[in-house]
């Protein structure tokens, strides 16, 4: 322990922050950030030796060599904080929407419709031709009309905002039946009874867990009843004795007793996926068919674009859920409306299963898979020989994100295993990486599923893969 007296003579060697801002090294740095901010970084780290000092933690060297070392403090402070900021991560995982990697990836389209409507004024709300207000949802709406004919459809910010908008229009004050099997929690934090009960609509279990007859619904309906629910269990499903009231039954039920029918769908699967392997996945377009009045689902799982919730139904509901107030504060941003447009033509006038990457990794056939991971492979034989032993194995990618729990979709992984450090040690390094690599371990090897994975980003993952390496 050092004495009163020396702490003192020591705080006392410490610079002023002023004499450190004024070195010309430090100088430099305002050339790139902010006085304030670089100012901010010194003065946090003359507190942190003063602290240290005070503490008696600090030597009479970390004093002297203090503005020595003080670029290298700085330039770590700065790399610290920017790295914070949300980056480009390699997905390994094959989880295709990937909830905590942000869902689903963009269309090429989508991504510069988007860019192009940050960086210039646009004609949100504009008519051109007539040089007055136009509607921000005008081609949206005119898009969903032709995907869903006779159909009206609306977009908000997410499926949650759009349940929480029908659920507000249709039943506030009213009874909301639903089957117990479906109070489902997704997607995080979106938990039915909860939306239920912030939207103004009262909730009316039906039914029991595994088994919800037509009857449940019918001995329940009353003057009270305003909506009828059916949502899609699309994060999980109870397997068993089990039954569920079909929505043909619901929507003719719905039908006598003067409400209508929502189907929360979720996953916004448009196109028939069974060929894919995805066979429980009914698409909003069957849905509305078998009698759904309104069908809500979200803008980045299966449809593969922007986080948006859809709604689309018969016209005079949707038209009375656009002049809620409540849509007001949904309504989404002019970029998401960009991108949300170029998916949609994808799907109007496209081809969205090559052209939509969250439907192209989904579709793609194992074998490509394994090609792909064999020149992976064979790449780092060549470049990293004799420091990581590869194969090849048989594995499943998952939708993710809520959609298709139990759906398998076969695939071919990319087993590593350095011959130094172990796999945990190397899935730490790869996932510290830059950019990170998410992967998982198994038995002793790192595995790696190239679905996920772009084509344009192999030859980074490569580098990811080598430089990871002990
Ligand atoms: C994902 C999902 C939601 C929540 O949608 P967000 O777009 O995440 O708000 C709601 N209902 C169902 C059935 C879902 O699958």
């Amino acid at each position: 322990m050092r004495t009163a007296g020396e702490r003192t003579s020591l705080l006392r060697k410490i610079p002023a922050v002023n004499t450190l801002l004024d070195r010309p090294e430090v100088q430099a740095l305002t050339s790139r950030y902010s006085r304030e901010f670089v100012t901010d970084l010194v003065r946090e780290a003359v507190d942190e030796l003063r602290s240290a000092v005070a503490a008696g933690e600090a030597r009479e060297g970390d004093v002297d060599g203090f503005a020595e070392g003080l670029m290298r403090r700085l330039e770590s402070a700065i790399s610290h904080r920017f790295s914070r900021r949300k980056t480009l991560v390699l997905n390994a995982s094959g989880v295709i929407v990937h909830t905590n990697l942000g869902r689903s990836i963009f269309s090429k389209e989508a991504a510069a419709r988007m860019l192009a409507a940050a960086v210039g004024y646009g004609d949100l709300e504009y008519n051109i031709e007539k040089g007055g207000r136009g509607s921000r949802q005008e081609h949206i709406e005119s898009l969903l009309a032709r995907l869903f004919p006779g159909r009206r459809g609306l977009a908000v910010n997410n499926n949650a905002g759009a349940v929480m908008l029908a659920l507000n229009t249709l039943a506030e004050g009213k009874e909301v039946l639903i089957s117990r099997g479906e109070l489902v929690e997704i997607g995080g934090s979106f938990r039915i009874p909860d939306v239920m009960s912030k939207s103004g609509a009262i909730l009316h279990e039906v039914g029991t867990t595994n088994r919800t007859r037509l009857a449940d619904f019918e001995k329940a309906l009353s003057d009270r009843t305003g909506l009828l629910l059916k949502v899609h269990t699309s994060n999980y499903r109870i397997i068993g004795f089990t039954e569920e009231t079909p929505v043909q039954s619901l929507a003719s039920l719905a039908r006598k007793a003067g409400v209508p029918l929502l189907v929360d769908q979720g996953s916004g699967c448009l196109i028939d996926l069974s060929s894919y392997g995805l066979k429980d996945e009914p698409t909003v377009g069957a849905l509305l068919d078998a009698g759904g009045d309104v069908v809500t689902f979200s803008g980045d799982k299966l449809l593969g674009g922007p986080q948006a919730g859809i709604l689309v139904g018969t016209g005079d509901l949707i038209a009375r859920m656009k002049s809620n107030a409540l849509y007001r504060a949904l309504r989404p941003d002019k970029t998401t409306v960009a991108a949300l447009e170029a998916t949609l033509e994808s799907f109007v006038a496209g081809d969205p299963i090559n052209e939509i990457p969250t439907l192209r990794m989904l579709s793609r056939p194992a074998d490509v898979i394994r090609k792909r991971s064999e020149a992976m492979a064979a790449g780092l034989d060549l470049l990293a020989a004799g420091r990581v032993e590869s194969r090849i194995e048989e594995g499943v990618s998952r939708v993710g994100g809520g959609s298709a729990p139990m759906e398998d979709i076969p695939t071919f992984l990319l087993a590593l295993r350095p011959r130094e450090g172990g796999a945990e040690a190397y899935e730490l390094s790869l996932r510290r990486g830059r950019p990170p690599v998410v992967s998982r371990v198994r038995d002793g090897w790192a595995l790696l599923d190239l679905r996920t994975i772009l084509e344009e980003q192999e030859e980074v993952l490569l580098g990811s893969l080598i430089a990871a390496l002990p």
